[in-house]
Protein backbone atom coordinates (compact mmCIF):
# COMPACT_ATOMS: atom_id res chain seq x y z
CA UNK A 1 0.00 0.00 0.00
CA UNK A 2 0.82 3.79 0.14
CA UNK A 3 1.82 5.45 3.17
CA UNK A 4 3.14 8.50 3.98
CA UNK A 5 6.41 7.33 6.09
CA UNK A 6 8.69 9.20 8.42
CA UNK A 7 11.57 7.15 6.80
CA UNK A 8 14.43 8.23 9.18
CA UNK A 9 15.31 10.90 12.31
CA UNK A 10 14.84 14.17 10.70
CA UNK A 11 12.85 16.72 8.89
CA UNK A 12 10.70 15.64 6.11
CA UNK A 13 7.92 12.58 5.02
CA UNK A 14 8.21 10.30 2.26
CA UNK A 15 5.28 8.42 0.10
CA UNK A 16 6.51 4.73 -0.09
CA UNK A 17 4.87 1.35 -0.89
CA UNK A 18 5.18 -0.43 2.57
CA UNK A 19 3.34 -3.73 3.14
CA UNK A 20 -0.01 -3.65 4.12
CA UNK A 21 -0.97 -4.06 7.51
CA UNK A 22 -1.19 -7.56 9.47
CA UNK A 23 -4.43 -8.17 11.82
CA UNK A 24 -4.42 -10.45 14.64
CA UNK A 25 -7.59 -11.87 15.99
CA UNK A 26 -8.59 -8.82 17.74
CA UNK A 27 -7.97 -6.63 14.92
CA UNK A 28 -9.71 -4.69 12.31
CA UNK A 29 -8.35 -3.56 9.00
CA UNK A 30 -9.91 -0.42 7.43
CA UNK A 31 -9.74 0.81 3.87
CA UNK A 32 -8.96 4.58 4.92
CA UNK A 33 -11.32 6.64 3.12
CA UNK A 34 -10.32 10.44 4.67
CA UNK A 35 -7.91 11.83 6.68
CA UNK A 36 -7.03 14.92 9.03
CA UNK A 37 -3.72 16.84 9.93
CA UNK A 38 -3.31 17.37 13.38
CA UNK A 39 -0.39 19.70 15.16
CA UNK A 40 1.12 16.53 16.34
CA UNK A 41 1.10 15.38 12.38
CA UNK A 42 3.38 18.69 11.81
CA UNK A 43 5.66 18.66 14.76
CA UNK A 44 6.73 15.14 13.29
CA UNK A 45 7.39 16.31 9.75
CA UNK A 46 9.24 19.22 11.26
CA UNK A 47 11.30 16.89 13.89
CA UNK A 48 11.16 19.19 16.39
CA UNK A 49 12.90 18.20 19.94
CA UNK A 50 9.38 16.92 21.34
CA UNK A 51 10.25 14.20 17.77
CA UNK A 52 13.29 13.69 17.97
CA UNK A 53 12.44 12.32 22.17
CA UNK A 54 9.28 10.58 20.70
CA UNK A 55 9.52 8.87 17.40
CA UNK A 56 11.23 5.66 16.41
CA UNK A 57 11.56 5.81 12.55
CA UNK A 58 10.33 4.49 10.31
CA UNK A 59 7.07 5.30 11.26
CA UNK A 60 4.01 5.81 9.21
CA UNK A 61 2.42 9.22 10.73
CA UNK A 62 -1.18 10.29 11.29
CA UNK A 63 -4.56 9.71 13.31
CA UNK A 64 -7.51 11.54 12.43
CA UNK A 65 -8.98 9.03 9.69
CA UNK A 66 -12.64 7.93 8.58
CA UNK A 67 -12.86 4.75 6.25
CA UNK A 68 -14.62 1.46 5.90
CA UNK A 69 -13.49 -2.00 7.62
CA UNK A 70 -12.58 -4.90 5.05
CA UNK A 71 -11.60 -7.27 7.48
CA UNK A 72 -12.13 -8.13 11.08
CA UNK A 73 -10.58 -10.85 13.03
CA UNK A 74 -12.19 -13.84 14.11
CA UNK A 75 -12.64 -12.68 18.07
CA UNK A 76 -14.50 -9.81 16.47
CA UNK A 77 -18.22 -9.58 16.82
CA UNK A 78 -19.18 -5.80 17.23
CA UNK A 79 -17.47 -4.36 13.84
CA UNK A 80 -18.18 -5.92 10.28
CA UNK A 81 -16.49 -5.39 6.78
CA UNK A 82 -18.31 -2.23 5.25
CA UNK A 83 -18.92 -0.54 8.23
CA UNK A 84 -18.10 3.10 8.04
CA UNK A 85 -15.71 3.46 11.03
CA UNK A 86 -12.92 5.91 12.87
CA UNK A 87 -10.30 5.00 15.79
CA UNK A 88 -9.83 6.81 18.93
CA UNK A 89 -5.88 7.83 18.61
CA UNK A 90 -4.83 5.86 21.87
CA UNK A 91 -4.63 2.38 22.50
CA UNK A 92 -4.56 1.69 26.51
CA UNK A 93 -2.62 -0.89 28.23
CA UNK A 94 -6.22 -2.40 29.32
CA UNK A 95 -4.67 -3.88 32.28
CA UNK A 96 -3.93 -0.64 34.88
CA UNK A 97 -6.21 0.78 37.46
CA UNK A 98 -7.81 3.13 35.18
CA UNK A 99 -8.40 0.57 32.65
CA UNK A 100 -9.88 -2.14 34.65
CA UNK A 101 -12.19 0.52 36.10
CA UNK A 102 -13.58 1.29 32.59
CA UNK A 103 -11.51 5.36 33.05
CA UNK A 104 -9.51 4.23 29.95
CA UNK A 105 -8.72 7.94 28.88
CA UNK A 106 -7.00 7.77 31.99
CA UNK A 107 -4.54 4.85 31.39
CA UNK A 108 -0.95 6.14 32.15
CA UNK A 109 0.56 3.43 29.58
CA UNK A 110 -0.91 4.44 25.94
CA UNK A 111 0.48 4.24 22.51
CA UNK A 112 -0.06 6.74 19.95
CA UNK A 113 -1.54 6.24 16.89
CA UNK A 114 0.83 7.21 14.27
CA UNK A 115 3.06 8.02 16.80
CA UNK A 116 4.06 4.91 18.82
CA UNK A 117 3.02 2.70 16.11
CA UNK A 118 1.90 2.79 12.63
CA UNK A 119 -0.62 4.95 12.05
CA UNK A 120 -3.85 6.12 9.08
CA UNK A 121 -1.67 8.22 6.55
CA UNK A 122 -2.05 5.62 4.22
CA UNK A 123 -4.17 3.40 2.34
CA UNK A 124 -4.89 0.63 5.13
CA UNK A 125 -4.36 0.94 9.07
CA UNK A 126 -5.08 -2.09 11.33
CA UNK A 127 -6.22 -1.68 14.72
CA UNK A 128 -7.50 -3.05 17.89
CA UNK A 129 -11.50 -3.33 17.98
CA UNK A 130 -11.38 -1.48 20.90
CA UNK A 131 -10.18 1.27 19.19
CA UNK A 132 -12.95 1.66 16.43
CA UNK A 133 -15.86 3.94 16.51
CA UNK A 134 -18.55 2.95 14.44
CA UNK A 135 -20.67 5.78 12.40
CA UNK A 136 -24.41 5.99 11.75
CA UNK A 137 -24.86 5.20 8.33
CA UNK A 138 -24.55 8.14 5.55
CA UNK A 139 -22.10 10.29 8.02
CA UNK A 140 -20.47 12.75 6.13
CA UNK A 141 -16.98 11.72 5.58
CA UNK A 142 -15.16 14.86 6.58
CA UNK A 143 -16.95 15.09 9.65
CA UNK A 144 -16.01 11.48 10.41
CA UNK A 145 -12.54 12.10 9.51
CA UNK A 146 -11.76 14.51 12.18
CA UNK A 147 -13.86 12.89 15.37
CA UNK A 148 -10.25 12.47 16.77
CA UNK A 149 -9.98 16.58 17.16
CA UNK A 150 -13.67 17.11 17.51
CA UNK A 151 -13.04 14.55 20.50
CA UNK A 152 -10.65 16.89 22.11
CA UNK A 153 -13.50 19.96 21.66
CA UNK A 154 -16.14 17.94 22.66
CA UNK A 155 -14.36 16.37 26.05
CA UNK A 156 -12.96 20.11 26.98
CA UNK A 157 -16.51 21.74 26.34
CA UNK A 158 -18.37 19.12 28.51
CA UNK A 159 -15.15 20.02 31.58
CA UNK A 160 -17.64 22.20 33.02
CA UNK A 161 -21.15 22.98 32.80
CA UNK A 162 -21.52 26.02 30.45
CA UNK A 163 -25.40 26.38 29.97
CA UNK A 164 -26.21 29.90 31.28
CA UNK A 165 -22.55 30.66 31.79
CA UNK A 166 -20.11 33.09 29.63
CA UNK A 167 -17.79 31.01 27.97
CA UNK A 168 -14.28 32.30 27.22
CA UNK A 169 -12.16 30.35 24.30
CA UNK A 170 -8.40 31.65 24.13
CA UNK A 171 -6.98 29.90 20.49
CA UNK A 172 -9.29 29.86 17.26
CA UNK A 173 -7.28 27.00 15.83
CA UNK A 174 -9.24 23.61 14.63
CA UNK A 175 -9.80 22.82 17.79
CA UNK A 176 -10.91 26.13 19.71
CA UNK A 177 -13.03 26.71 16.27
CA UNK A 178 -15.01 23.60 17.26
CA UNK A 179 -15.20 23.63 21.18
CA UNK A 180 -17.20 27.01 19.94
CA UNK A 181 -19.63 25.88 17.91
CA UNK A 182 -20.39 23.40 20.96
CA UNK A 183 -20.62 26.06 23.81
CA UNK A 184 -22.45 28.51 21.50
CA UNK A 185 -25.56 25.58 21.89
CA UNK A 186 -25.84 26.39 25.84
CA UNK A 187 -23.74 29.30 26.87
CA UNK A 188 -24.99 32.74 27.08
CA UNK A 189 -21.72 34.70 25.21
CA UNK A 190 -19.23 33.02 23.92
CA UNK A 191 -15.89 35.40 23.73
CA UNK A 192 -13.21 33.66 21.13
CA UNK A 193 -9.47 35.55 21.18
CA UNK A 194 -7.74 35.17 18.69
CA UNK A 195 -4.70 37.06 17.10
CA UNK A 196 -4.52 35.67 13.80
CA UNK A 197 -7.47 37.52 11.55
CA UNK A 198 -8.46 34.41 9.34
CA UNK A 199 -9.48 32.53 12.58
CA UNK A 200 -11.06 35.22 13.89
CA UNK A 201 -13.19 35.26 11.14
CA UNK A 202 -13.87 31.48 11.23
CA UNK A 203 -14.41 31.25 14.86
CA UNK A 204 -17.49 33.93 14.30
CA UNK A 205 -19.13 31.90 11.49
CA UNK A 206 -18.82 29.00 14.33
CA UNK A 207 -20.37 31.23 16.42
CA UNK A 208 -18.69 33.11 18.68
CA UNK A 209 -20.44 35.95 20.16
CA UNK A 210 -17.34 38.18 20.26
CA UNK A 211 -13.99 37.43 18.16
CA UNK A 212 -10.73 39.81 20.09
CA UNK A 213 -7.10 40.21 19.12
CA UNK A 214 -5.55 39.62 22.38
CA UNK A 215 -2.77 42.07 21.46
CA UNK A 216 -5.11 44.89 20.76
CA UNK A 217 -8.34 44.87 23.51
CA UNK A 218 -8.25 43.93 26.61
CA UNK A 219 -10.63 40.88 27.77
CA UNK A 220 -12.11 43.62 30.85
CA UNK A 221 -13.31 46.00 28.07
CA UNK A 222 -15.14 43.00 26.22
CA UNK A 223 -16.61 42.24 29.17
CA UNK A 224 -18.08 45.47 29.85
CA UNK A 225 -19.35 46.05 26.40
CA UNK A 226 -21.11 42.36 26.48
CA UNK A 227 -22.60 43.85 29.80
CA UNK A 228 -20.82 41.48 31.83
CA UNK A 229 -19.77 42.19 35.77
CA UNK A 230 -18.87 39.07 37.36
CA UNK A 231 -15.74 37.52 34.74
CA UNK A 232 -16.43 34.40 32.60
CA UNK A 233 -17.91 31.66 34.22
CA UNK A 234 -15.68 28.97 32.29
CA UNK A 235 -12.27 29.41 30.17
CA UNK A 236 -11.42 26.81 27.71
CA UNK A 237 -7.42 27.54 26.98
CA UNK A 238 -7.26 26.47 23.29
CA UNK A 239 -3.84 28.30 22.21
CA UNK A 240 -1.07 26.47 24.51
CA UNK A 241 0.29 30.33 24.62
CA UNK A 242 1.51 31.32 28.15
CA UNK A 243 -0.50 34.90 28.12
CA UNK A 244 -3.68 33.32 27.24
CA UNK A 245 -4.07 31.02 30.47
CA UNK A 246 -2.92 34.31 32.14
CA UNK A 247 -5.54 36.87 30.43
CA UNK A 248 -8.04 34.09 31.61
CA UNK A 249 -7.10 34.08 35.30
CA UNK A 250 -7.68 37.46 35.77
CA UNK A 251 -10.96 37.65 33.70
CA UNK A 252 -12.54 34.46 35.66
CA UNK A 253 -15.75 34.91 37.93
CA UNK A 254 -15.26 33.64 41.39
CA UNK A 255 -15.77 29.90 41.28
CA UNK A 256 -14.97 29.31 37.65
CA UNK A 257 -13.51 26.76 35.88
CA UNK A 258 -10.65 26.82 33.32
CA UNK A 259 -9.95 23.68 31.26
CA UNK A 260 -6.54 23.47 29.84
CA UNK A 261 -6.64 21.76 26.92
CA UNK A 262 -3.31 23.83 25.04
CA UNK A 263 0.36 22.33 25.34
CA UNK A 264 2.43 25.05 26.29
CA UNK A 265 5.59 25.14 24.85
CA UNK A 266 7.33 27.35 27.49
CA UNK A 267 6.96 27.57 31.26
CA UNK A 268 4.00 29.12 32.67
CA UNK A 269 4.08 31.59 35.64
CA UNK A 270 0.55 31.73 37.18
CA UNK A 271 -0.97 33.95 39.90
CA UNK A 272 -1.78 31.45 42.38
CA UNK A 273 -3.35 34.14 44.45
CA UNK A 274 -5.82 35.16 41.88
CA UNK A 275 -6.68 31.48 41.53
CA UNK A 276 -7.30 30.56 45.58
CA UNK A 277 -8.91 34.09 46.27
CA UNK A 278 -11.36 33.60 43.18
CA UNK A 279 -11.44 29.85 44.19
CA UNK A 280 -10.64 28.56 40.87
CA UNK A 281 -10.38 25.17 39.47
CA UNK A 282 -8.02 24.19 36.91
CA UNK A 283 -8.50 20.89 34.98
CA UNK A 284 -5.96 19.52 32.24
CA UNK A 285 -7.46 18.05 29.58
CA UNK A 286 -5.65 15.14 27.24
CA UNK A 287 -7.57 12.98 24.64
CA UNK A 288 -10.87 12.14 24.79
CA UNK A 289 -13.23 10.06 26.92
CA UNK A 290 -13.23 6.28 25.51
CA UNK A 291 -16.64 6.34 24.56
CA UNK A 292 -18.06 8.46 26.18
CA UNK A 293 -16.77 11.61 24.59
CA UNK A 294 -17.35 10.26 20.99
CA UNK A 295 -21.00 9.15 21.95
CA UNK A 296 -21.57 12.46 22.90
CA UNK A 297 -20.01 13.79 19.60
CA UNK A 298 -22.24 11.65 17.66
CA UNK A 299 -25.47 12.68 19.59
CA UNK A 300 -24.29 16.75 19.33
CA UNK A 301 -24.31 15.90 15.30
CA UNK A 302 -27.44 14.12 14.62
CA UNK A 303 -29.06 16.66 16.89
CA UNK A 304 -28.25 19.64 14.42
CA UNK A 305 -24.79 20.77 15.30
CA UNK A 306 -22.94 22.06 12.10
CA UNK A 307 -18.81 21.75 12.60
CA UNK A 308 -18.49 21.87 8.77
CA UNK A 309 -17.31 25.06 8.35
CA UNK A 310 -14.21 24.52 10.01
CA UNK A 311 -13.06 22.53 7.05
CA UNK A 312 -11.19 24.93 4.68
CA UNK A 313 -8.89 22.76 2.74
CA UNK A 314 -9.26 19.67 0.86
CA UNK A 315 -6.18 17.77 -1.61
CA UNK A 316 -5.60 14.28 -2.47
CA UNK A 317 -3.19 12.03 -0.48
CA UNK A 318 -0.80 12.57 -3.57
CA UNK A 319 -0.42 16.80 -2.55
CA UNK A 320 0.58 15.79 0.80
CA UNK A 321 3.41 18.54 0.54
CA UNK A 322 0.42 21.19 -0.22
CA UNK A 323 -1.80 19.68 2.31
CA UNK A 324 1.02 19.86 5.27
CA UNK A 325 1.87 23.47 3.90
CA UNK A 326 -1.83 24.43 4.03
CA UNK A 327 -1.89 23.06 7.94
CA UNK A 328 1.14 24.75 8.78
CA UNK A 329 0.35 27.94 7.36
CA UNK A 330 -1.85 28.98 10.68
CA UNK A 331 -4.47 30.41 9.14
CA UNK A 332 -6.44 27.51 8.16
CA UNK A 333 -9.11 25.45 9.99
CA UNK A 334 -9.16 21.68 9.36
CA UNK A 335 -7.15 20.38 6.35
CA UNK A 336 -8.36 17.07 4.99
CA UNK A 337 -6.51 14.60 2.47
CA UNK A 338 -8.50 11.60 0.25
CA UNK A 339 -6.79 8.53 -0.21
CA UNK A 340 -9.29 7.13 -2.79
CA UNK A 341 -8.58 10.26 -5.37
P1 LIG B 1 -3.35 25.53 16.78
O1 LIG B 1 -1.91 25.72 17.11
O2 LIG B 1 -3.77 25.39 15.37
O3 LIG B 1 -4.19 26.72 17.43
C1 LIG B 1 -3.75 27.51 18.48
C2 LIG B 1 -4.26 28.93 18.22
O4 LIG B 1 -3.95 29.74 19.36
C3 LIG B 1 -3.61 29.59 17.01
O5 LIG B 1 -4.61 29.97 16.08
C4 LIG B 1 -2.89 30.79 17.61
O6 LIG B 1 -2.90 31.92 16.74
C5 LIG B 1 -3.69 31.04 18.87
N1 LIG B 1 -2.99 31.85 19.88
C6 LIG B 1 -1.66 32.09 20.03
N2 LIG B 1 -1.43 32.94 21.04
C7 LIG B 1 -2.63 33.25 21.56
C8 LIG B 1 -3.04 34.09 22.64
N3 LIG B 1 -2.17 34.76 23.40
N4 LIG B 1 -4.36 34.18 22.91
C9 LIG B 1 -5.26 33.52 22.17
N5 LIG B 1 -4.93 32.71 21.13
C10 LIG B 1 -3.63 32.57 20.84
O7 LIG B 1 -3.79 24.27 17.63
P2 LIG B 1 -5.03 23.26 17.65
O8 LIG B 1 -4.75 22.13 16.75
O9 LIG B 1 -6.33 23.96 17.54
O10 LIG B 1 -4.81 22.78 19.15
C11 LIG B 1 -4.95 23.70 20.22
C12 LIG B 1 -3.96 23.42 21.33
O11 LIG B 1 -4.27 22.17 21.93
C13 LIG B 1 -2.49 23.32 20.90
O12 LIG B 1 -1.69 23.84 21.96
C14 LIG B 1 -2.28 21.82 20.80
O13 LIG B 1 -0.93 21.46 20.99
C15 LIG B 1 -3.14 21.32 21.93
N6 LIG B 1 -3.66 19.96 21.80
C16 LIG B 1 -3.86 19.32 22.97
C17 LIG B 1 -4.43 18.07 22.97
C18 LIG B 1 -4.67 17.37 24.26
O14 LIG B 1 -5.10 16.21 24.23
N7 LIG B 1 -4.46 18.05 25.40
C19 LIG B 1 -4.79 17.46 21.76
C20 LIG B 1 -4.60 18.17 20.56
C21 LIG B 1 -4.03 19.44 20.61
ZN1 LIG C 1 -4.19 1.40 31.16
Amino acid sequence: MLALVKTSPGPGLRMETVPDPAIGINDVLVRVHKTGICGTDLHIEAWDPWAARTIRPPLVIGHEFVGQVIQVGSNVVNVAPGDMVSGEGHVVCGRCRHCLAGRRHLCADTVGVGVGRDGAFAEYIALPATNIWRHWPGIDEEIGAIFDPFGNAVHTALAFPVLGEDVLITGAGPIGLMATAVVRRDARFVVVSEPNPARRELARAMGATVVVDPRERDLGDVQAELGMVEGFDVALEMSGNPAALQSAIANMAHGGGIAILGIPTQEVTLDVNAIVFKLLTLRGIYGREMYETWYKMTVMLQSGLDIRPVITHRFSFRDHEAAFAAARSGSSGKVIMDWTA
